[in-house]
């Protein structure tokens, strides 16, 4: 038997024990995904990841049955701190929460104080590196993600220096989410921890002591959401000021797309939907959605296209454009129903929009889950306009369903749906330009295609038999995990090489 692969795997949240967005989904279901990996031969090598997260208080409520298997300091400026780790085993998958004095249980996951947060996280990063050494388990791969646990990734360059028995064939991965959060405020707690700036590096002066800007510095390899996303951040409209230096690393970006989790997203089982369906019969759509129209009380016809819009209320998420958008296309038959919170000024313009046209568009300002998936299961066209979409779960979401995305032509977005003017393969309609009239005349061509009722139902059926499984991209991470364990073991003189 091969030995295998160890891969340590950091996220500041993981679903379902903490969950505040998409992170928590990915940290949630990748390892998993990962984990459940059968070698396909007896020469392949197998993958123990294990999964580290912060014990939040939200966490502690919870009661779960931990084990507590390992207790270590981390040196800081005001004296080393103690932490704890303990365990449980999700599906086979080996979870530990991180505990000690930097991770208040009072506290929730995200405070509006970047210090404090910067002194959690870094504290955290450091104890997930610690935990590895405590059960003497040398990891071929540190998985950090985003700004939180970025701190890891650095630090673990910093220990390298010094020839570290636990760590010197580690490769660092950095998951990068969501790039203009780079842990701005963080500076101070980066020094106390002992992670000093870094002087004489790519980075420009105002990034030399952030989370993030360290982490891309210092990780062996970075990873996007997507493909797209991972071109577009090289330029000044999406690299947050770091695209210069992102370029240098040009070689060692790459993308994979995010999954979706297909059990719990599955018309064929929905226990939310009045009519589950399967790409091989839609017609029980139609009872979903005279139900959504009796919901809204809007007119009762399937033969009139639905629009929804399900999304946080946020400029990245180009809501501003919609209001003018459905305004400019008030004259044809649709009606549209939108559901999501935020911004308080474009809850107002989507109210100001319901308020215009009250035979048209329906506004539910909340987060109701159970709503959105009676949505997908009813609508006909869904709404992305976003400004950047690192990869984007709504589209991928709504085909399952068989709602056919009209979305703007960036990152994930672009990577995942076929434009129905270029492709035979087409599952959707893309728009390159952020504007109200863009987006207006992509609902038009949208419009004018369901009139063509056989066309129509082909082009759900392509959307709804797309493969967005976890597996198919899971089996990508493992890919590039094995890459790099062979490259750093190759760049190991002497070392005694773990065969991947
Ligand atoms: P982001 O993570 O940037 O918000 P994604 O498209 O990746 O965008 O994921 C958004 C997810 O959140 C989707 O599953 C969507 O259905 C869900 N969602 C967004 N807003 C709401 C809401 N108001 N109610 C229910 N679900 C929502």
């Amino acid at each position: 038997m091969k030995p295998k692969l160890n891969v340590l795997f950091l996220a500041a949240e993981a679903d379902p024990f903490i969950k505040i967005g998409g992170l928590g989904d990915y940290a949630g279901s990748l390892p998993l995904a990962l984990h459940d990996i059968v070698p396909t031969s007896e020469d392949e090598t197998g993958i123990d990841i294990r999964l580290v997260i912060p014990f939040y208080g939200a966490i502690q409520q919870k009661q779960y049955p931990l084990k507590r298997v390992a207790a270590f300091e981390v040196p800081h400026a005001g004296g080393s701190l103690p932490a704890e780790a303990l365990m449980l085993e999700m599906r086979g998958l080996p979870v530990y929460f991180i505990s000690g004095s930097m991770i208040p249980a009072d506290a929730p996951v995200y405070t509006s104080d970047p210090a404090e947060d910067g002194r959690k996280f870094t504290f955290f990063s450091l104890c997930a590196l610690e935990l590895a050494r405590s059960l003497e388990w040398p990891p071929d791969i540190v998985h950090a993600n985003d700004w939180h646990t970025a701190p890891a990734v650095y630090a673990l360059s910093l220990i390298q220096r010094d020839s570290d028995p636990v760590f010197n064939n580690a490769a660092a991965l950095l998951g990068l989410h969501n790039l203009p959060y780079l842990g701005a405020g963080a500076e101070q707690a980066l020094d106390e921890f002992g992670l000093p700036p870094a002087e004489n590096s790519a980075l420009p002066g105002w990034a030399k002591q952030m989370p993030l800007p360290l982490g891309l510095l210092a990780a062996d390899h970075i990873v996007a959401p997507s493909p797209t996303y991972a071109q577009e951040i090289l330029t000044p409209e999406f690299g947050s000021g770091l695209h210069s230096f992102l370029r240098q690393r040009k070689q060692d970006i790459s993308g994979i797309l995010n999954g979706i989790d297909v059990n719990r997203w599955d018309p064929r089982t929905d226990e939310q939907l009045k009519a589950n369906y399967s790409h091989e019969d839609l017609t029980p759509r139609k009872v979903n959605k005279t139900a959504l129209q009796q919901e809204f009380n809007l007119e009762v016809d399937a033969d009139i296209p639905l629009i929804i819009i399900i999304s946080r209320m946020d400029n990245q998420k180009g809501i501003d454009l919609v209001p003018d958008a459905l305004r400019h296309i008030a004259g044809q038959r649709w009606q549209a129903v939108i559901l999501g919170t935020g911004d308080p000024v474009l809850e107002a313009a989507v109210r100001g929009l319901e308020n215009n046209l009250p035979d048209q568009v329906r506004v539910a300002v909340r987060f109701d889950a159970a709503l959105s998936r009676r949505m997908y299961g009813a609508a006909d066209i869904i709404l992305i306009p976003s400004r950047y979409e690192p990869c984007g779960l709504n589209q991928m979401i709504g085909m399952r369903y068989g709602v056919v995305p009209v979305a703007r032509a960036t990152g994930g977005l672009k990577d995942t749906i076929q434009d129905y003017d270029l492709s035979e393969e087409s599952t959707g309609f893309l728009f390159d330009k952020e504007s109200a009239s863009a987006l207006s005349e992509a609902i038009r061509r949208a419009l004018a295609v369901y009139e063509n009722r056989d066309a129509w139902t082909q082009l759900q059926q392509r959307c709804m038999q797309q493969d967005f499984s976890w597996d198919r991209f899971a089996r990508q991470y493992l890919t590039l995990y094995r890459s790099l364990a062979r490259a750093k073991a190759a760049r190991q003189p002497g070392s005694s090489q773990t065969e991947v």
